[in-house]
């Protein structure tokens, strides 16, 4: 029989770490924690690899005493409870006095201290729990922790570590959220010397907004404020009009916790209804403020998970305060002001096609058109031979785009080149068989969405442009084995990504490449991309890397499904859309494959040509 015993002092603080260290994030936000309960009003995170090497927090807060130092180390050392009835009081915000003691149980720890009105500090350093002694040490008020070599007596906990961009973005993540929580403290964060999130401390959330997550979002929020019987709301949402492709920018504070919430995405998301285009997302930064005994916050940094003992009273506060606003903006006073306004009024249909008509896309070709619309149908090919050229790539347009760097606003000038000469027109040929049927006649196209053409046997055919060029573009992507043809651009694009998707992005750089996106790493969520993809629209190359990097991060579950959808993206993004003007020859090579029936359906499955016949509008003017 196995002799049952009690696990020595050091296998016990392992375990115990484990519960709460689980990487480099979780180190960092302990420490914050702490920081903040120290009173500090300046936070600075320092990272190198990710914080799997080196974590140093410093802050400006109220310092330990050289004797306590040790004692800060102890498990179960807290200064912030004493009683069991403090513990009912506080323990849901999980001081357990345990974090420094698991920490330095799987790390090597240095802390300097200095507490208010000290003469001097004091040092202690410690080796996997074990400390050494106290020494008299010159050092500003408040206290640094540095933490290093994480994880190295824990070999297996080391295993499970992501690569070191991942911790780095979990740490930012951290800090992102701590800072927005509390914009009444400065946070700082360096990754690997490089300053990557600076908030000012001005107690202005709008302040921590613009400095944590960017100047492109926060000039395109709405303030909005609302309170209830029991909850309260406060903060910024998306303007309708600059939706967002994922739902990553949709950031809930309960409490003051940072918290993941379904619930809450859904309240916001019902607000936008109808109000923003399909498949985009309203981000925000939302404070909800609830009684403390009707919420339950699992503080556990991976989980995140808030449940409320009602959900709707909490639903319906986020609901109506969000659609309070948005509706306001389509007051006509404010028309002038916001942009988001005047499309309020229509549905995101009507929307989308009077954005499409005001806004003429660049997407024209050279007029080497054969066929007008109109023109009466040729006579029928006997055995011809054909010429179809291709669609002849568009000189591209000069532009620019701005972004933040450093605080500081950066404009960037892009030039794309004119377009490699191996993408001139080729001929093709093609081989008309002699039983063929006649081409259909091209009538013409509308809604700038539709072709319509008729047949030699009185039917009349419409034709979805986008949907038909989708699949074409769709299959000869699926059909090719060698890299995209990709453009460099003389300035790079700065595309910021959102947390995983940076990750999956920098993960798969190759894939990226081949489908012509040549990207490097940028630092602190932001990739530079050096070279686009030949038939991309310039103005698209953002949001089909942020679309491909999303993806990505989604597929790696199943990587053989996640090509099908990166070869949607990239079909999607470089076929004519609805809305915009198509040439003569580009219709008529539309039609011609759709005519020959090689395609059916867009690569989301809807139908790309609908038949009508002589009958059927015969019957519509009952002349049938
Ligand atoms: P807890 O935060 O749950 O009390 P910790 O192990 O995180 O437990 O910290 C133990 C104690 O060390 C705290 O109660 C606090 O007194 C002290 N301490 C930790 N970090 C700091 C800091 N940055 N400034 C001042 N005191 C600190
Ligand atoms: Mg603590």
């Amino acid at each position: 029989m196995p002799e049952i015993r009690q696990l020595d002092k050091h296998v016990a603080d392992l375990i115990a770490a484990g519960e709460v260290v689980e990487r480099p994030a979780s180190v960092a936000k302990e420490l914050l924690e702490n920081a903040m309960d120290a009173g500090a009003s300046a936070i600075v995170v320092e990272i190198e690899r990710g914080g799997l090497t080196y974590l140093r927090v410093t802050d400006n807060g109220c310092g330990i005493a050289p004797d306590q130092l040790p004692v800060a180390f102890l498990r179960h050392a807290t200064s912030k409870l004493r009683t069991a009835a403090d513990l009912a009081a506080i323990g849901t915000l999980g001081f357990r006095g345990e974090a420094l003691a698991a920490i330095s149980a799987v790390s090597r720890v240095d802390i300097l201290s200095r507490t208010a009105g000290a003469e001097a500090g004091a040092a202690l350093h410690l080796e996997g729990g074990v400390a050494g002694e106290v020494r008299p040490s010159g050092c500003p008020e408040g206290t640094t922790i540095v933490v290093r070599d994480l994880f190295y007596n824990t070999p297996a906990r080391m295993k499970f570590m992501k690569k070191d961009s991942a911790e780095g973005t979990a740490v930012a993540g951290i800090v992102t959220h701590l800072a927005l929580s509390h914009p009444e403290i400065s946070f700082k964060l360096l990754r690997d010397g490089a300053e990557v999130l600076h908030t000012p401390g001005d107690g202005r959330l709008q302040s921590a907004v613009y400095a944590a997550l960017g100047r492109d979002f926060a000039l395109h929020l709405l303030p909005i404020h609302g309170s209830g019987d029991a909850v309260s709301v406060e903060g910024f949402v998306t303007e309708p009009l600059h939706g967002h492709g994922t739902r990553a920018r949709q950031i809930f504070f309960v409490n003051g916790r940072f918290v993941k919430s379904q619930l809450l995405s859904a309240a916001l998301e019902e607000a936008y209804r109808n109000q923003i285009m399909k498949g985009k997302f309203p981000g925000c930064v939302l404070h909800i403020t609830v009684p403390a005994g009707q919420v339950d916050v699992n503080v556990h940094p991976a989980k995140t998970v808030v449940k409320f003992a009602a959900d709707k009273p909490v639903f319906d506060a986020v609901y109506y305060t969000v659609l309070d606003v948005l509706n306001a903006q389509n007051k006509p006073a404010q028309q002038e002001k916001k942009g988001a306004s005047f499309y309020q009024t229509m549905t995101a249909a009507e929307f989308r096609e009077k954005t499409a008509s005001s806004d003429k896309p660049p997407f024209n070709v050279s007029p080497a058109a054969t066929v007008r619309p109109g023109t009466p149908a040729p006579p029928p090919n006997r055995g011809r031979t054909l010429l179809v050229r291709d669609v002849a790539p568009q000189p591209r347009q000069p532009f620019t785009a701005t972004t933040v760097s450093d605080g500081k606003e950066v404009t960037w000038h892009i030039t794309p080149p004119p377009a490699p000469v191996e993408k001139e027109p080729k001929p093709v040929q093609q081989t008309i068989e002699p039983e063929r049927e006649a081409p259909w006649r091209i009538v013409g196209e509308v809604l700038k969405t539709y072709i319509i053409c008729e047949d030699s046997h009185s039917s009349v055919w419409l034709i979805d442009k986008h949907a038909a060029h989708e699949r074409i573009r769709f299959d000869a992507l699926k059909a090719n084995t060698q890299p995209l043809m990709a453009q460099p651009l003389l300035t790079p694009l700065a595309v910021d990504l959102d947390g995983d998707d940076y990750d999956a992005a920098l993960g798969s750089l190759d894939t990226l490449a081949q489908f012509g996106f040549v990207c490097e790493d940028f630092g602190g969520g932001t990739v530079l991309v050096r070279e686009i993809p030949a038939d991309i629209r310039p103005e698209d190359a953002a949001a089909t890397v942020e679309e491909l990097s999303h993806k990505l991060a989604l597929g790696r579950a199943d990587p053989a499904g996640a090509r099908d959808e990166l070869y949607h993206t990239m079909a999607c993004k470089s076929a004519i859309k609805a809305g915009m003007d198509t040439s003569p020859a580009e219709m008529a090579a539309l039609v011609e494959k759709v005519q020959s029936g090689a395609i059916q359906y867009c690569p989301h499955g809807r139908p790309v040509k609908y038949r009508l016949t002589q009958y059927e509008i015969e019957k519509l003017f009952k002349r049938a």
